[in-house]
């Protein structure tokens, strides 16, 4: 067995729990050892029920006192039942494991491990872990990992496979050379694998995880580099010339092009009349306006009589670019065909797309993953552009590459890198800067608070609702599961209703529903058929309703400060005044200090430069930069040190390439095989 191996191939893992851990991404026996623990835990003594008051999380040696009854509530089924020990008794609960119903048999003694919730001054032990004594005893000893779970996904299967495959792994050799590990003191290959799951002691785990990290980023950079080198002497397939139809577009919209807008403008088409591929990475905080910039683009490509197409990761996007596209075609009357391409269409629909983009009737083409479907055949492609980049691998953006053979390619990111990060990152890569918001919108007006505040915040939606604007609420993630995290969407919006008046309609949206119904709630939110709209966080991407004014965040202190930036992006997108409430249930200072940050800056370049300064060390699996480059482990603030250690490492391979860098060589078929994977996330 190695790296390439099918999951079959581990010891316990069949037909069916290999489709749950495909749904997570993990299709080989590399991919599984790759899936590291996003957080370790030790687990704690006993603790007697009659003392769990001031605990989170608390393993207790119980009886079961009664048989455990089944209930169901939409798509859960819910077991309960009631624990015992000589200090008192304790209610459980379980969600879509009905069959731990035949092991917790009445009377049967067993060590449970879970989270204590209080709902009405009630204490609940919430989805607890099930041990033999022995068993709960042996693991004490170890650092537990905690592994991200999807459906269905537990986190002792993940232990179990991954143990059996490290077991019986033939891992791959060290491909780092000698010197570079000795210069920058890196842990062995192997070791790391192996102790990033399960650790000896913090340092091991520590060692582990800097070699990893240092691998993310070398071979990132490392992969940058190379791209960029064969790319620079590539022709376009379609040679672009500038055109009196897109400074008629600039003339004709309703508002001004910013000065950074104007800027950016003028490099992109320096860009896109050159007659070398160009790769152009576009950063601009939320609001900047970068869409006009890409739909200019697109433009242009349509006025020479090629094509663009620009790739969103969502439908509910797609949709939304689509249609105000659509307005500033039929506003200016421009002669130009759009086309919309998603997933959900049905199968005629997209066989007609594909022909009229096949033969050249649409010129310009939007759409998520779909783009990139083999079926789509482009006529003259000559420009490409991804929107909030982040969310694609490079898998997905090469396949687009491809399809117009030489394209130039645009990226949008609206995640401010610090400009010190961005220069090690991206090397020499072309970067414009949109650092300035139009003029005519007001600041958006912050506050923090507790939720004691909870009240007054929906008191002041209520007002806004009143004045004819729209409020986003967006509830806390429940990190154990999707369908947890909807049932408490769906629940938040329940009582959200029963609060506000019934002239205020609420919906809510989250991740597991079908594309049509995000589309559906988002559209009706966009037409301000919906006031009030409870979400997890998929609405922060790039959504723009410039009517809504008030963004509400349930537990602020679970989430990165760019994460909440980004949500807190969706409001002050028009004229009129908007409002972001960050509301923690924390009393941690530090939490609050961050939070803080948000407070006083909506500057999402300073944000960045702040969060990177206050979060020391010690945080290393914390809250996550969701958005930021997304590596596995490494993150690019908190792991700044290493970054530079790693790209100063890339440096000297480059340039001792023929030595290090040889086609043949472990190093360079490494770097090649992770620019082909779908979440090293290569920005080109
Ligand atoms: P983002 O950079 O976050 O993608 P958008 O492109 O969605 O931002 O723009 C946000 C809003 O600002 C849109 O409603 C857009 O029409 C508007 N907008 C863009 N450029 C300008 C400008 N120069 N002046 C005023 N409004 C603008
Ligand atoms: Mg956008």
């Amino acid at each position: 067995m190695n790296e390439a191996s099918s999951l079959l191939s581990v010891k316990g893992v069949g037909e069916k729990s290999r489709k749950v851990f495909e749904k997570a991404g993990i299709y080989t026996v590399g991919d599984l050892l790759h899936y590291y623990p996003r957080d370790y835990e030790t687990y704690e003594e006993i603790t007697p029920i009659g003392e769990i008051y001031q605990k989170d999380v608390v393993a207790l040696y119980a009886e079961v006192a009664a048989p455990m009854t089944v209930r169901r509530k939409g798509r859960l089924t819910i077991l309960s039942g009631v624990l015992r020990d000589e200090s008192g008794t304790l209610q459980a609960t379980w969600f879509n494991m009905p069959y731990l119903k035949n092991t917790l048999l009445p009377g049967k003694r067993f060590v449970f491990r879970g989270k204590i919730t209080r709902k009405r001054q009630q204490m609940f032990l919430e989805q607890p872990a099930v041990f033999p004594m022995e068993t709960y005893e042996a693991s004490r000893k170890e650092i537990q990992p905690l592994y991200s779970l999807t459906e269905g996904l537990t986190n002792k299967m993940i232990g179990k496979a991954v143990r059996e495959a490290l077991a019986h792994t033939q891992l791959e050799k060290e491909y780092l050379p000698e010197e570079i590990r000795k210069t920058y003191h890196l842990a062995e290959y192997n070791f790391a694998l192996e102790e990033i799951h399960f650790p000896k002691d913090q340092i091991h785990m520590l060692q582990a995880r800097h070699r990893l990290v240092f691998d993310e980023f070398l071979l990132f950079i490392l992969a940058v580099r190379q791209l960029k080198d064969h790319r620079d002497q590539v022709q376009p397939s379609f040679l672009l010339k500038e055109s009196p139809v897109t400074d008629r577009v600039i003339e004709g919209l309703p508002f001004p092009l910013t000065n950074a807008q104007r800027k950016v403008w003028a490099e992109l088409c320096h860009d896109l009349t050159s007659d070398e591929v160009a790769s152009r990475l576009i950063q601009g905080d939320v609001g900047s306006g970068k869409t006009i910039l890409a739909f200019l683009a697109l433009v242009l490509a349509a006025a020479n009589g090629c094509q663009g197409a620009m790739m969103v990761p969502t439908e509910v996007l797609a949709k939304q670019h689509y249609e105000s596209l659509q307005e500033l075609l039929k506003s200016q009357k421009l002669p130009y065909q759009a086309e919309l391409l998603t997933g959900s269409m049905t199968a005629k629909e997209k066989r007609e797309a594909y022909e009229r983009i096949q033969n050249q009737t649409s010129s310009i083409i939007i759409g998520t993953h779909a783009l990139i479907q083999e079926k789509v055949e482009y006529s003259s492609l000559a420009v490409v552009i991804t929107d909030e980049q982040h969310r694609f691998g490079v898998r997905q953006r090469e396949a687009l590459g491809q399809k117009g053979t030489r394209p130039h390619t645009i990226v949008m990111s609206a995640t401010p890198i610090p400009r010190t990060l961005a220069v090690i990152i991206y090397g020499d890569l072309d970067i414009s800067i949109l650092d300035e918001l139009p003029a005519n919108r007001l600041p958006i007006k912050n506050c923090v608070v507790d939720t004691s505040f909870r009240e007054k915040s929906y008191q002041f939606i209520e007002r806004q609702v009143s004045m004819g604007h729209q409020a986003y609420v967006i509830c806390p993630m429940v990190e154990e599961s999707e369908a947890m995290e909807a049932e408490n969407v769906i629940e938040y919006a329940e009582k959200l209703k029963e609060r506000l008046p019934s002239s205020i309609r609420v919906e809510f949206l989250h991740g597991k529903m079908k594309p049509a119904q995000k589309n559906e709630i988002m559209e009706r939110f966009l037409q301000n058929e919906i006031q009030v709209l409870v979400s997890t966080t998929v609405v922060e991407v790039g959504v723009n309703v410039p009517n809504a004014t008030v963004m509400m965040i349930e537990n602020a202190e679970r989430f990165g400060l760019a994460q909440l930036h980004q949500l807190r992006g969706r409001v002050g997108r028009g004229s009129s005044q908007s409002y972001c409430i960050f509301m923690h249930s924390t009393d941690s200072k530090k939490t609050q200090k961050r939070l803080e940050i948000l407070n006083h800056s909506n500057d999402g370049f300073y944000i960045a430069e702040e969060d990177l300064k206050l979060r020391g060390p010690g945080d290393l699996f914390g809250i996550r930069q969701s958005g930021i480059l997304d590596f596995k482990l490494g993150d690019v603030f908190q792991d700044a040190d290493i970054l530079k250690e790693a790209s100063d490492a890339a440096g000297f391979l480059m340039e001792k390439s023929d030595k290090f860098l040889k086609k043949d060589g472990a190093l360079y078929k490494k770097v090649m095989k992770s620019m082909n994977s779908e979440d090293g996330t290569l920005n080109l």
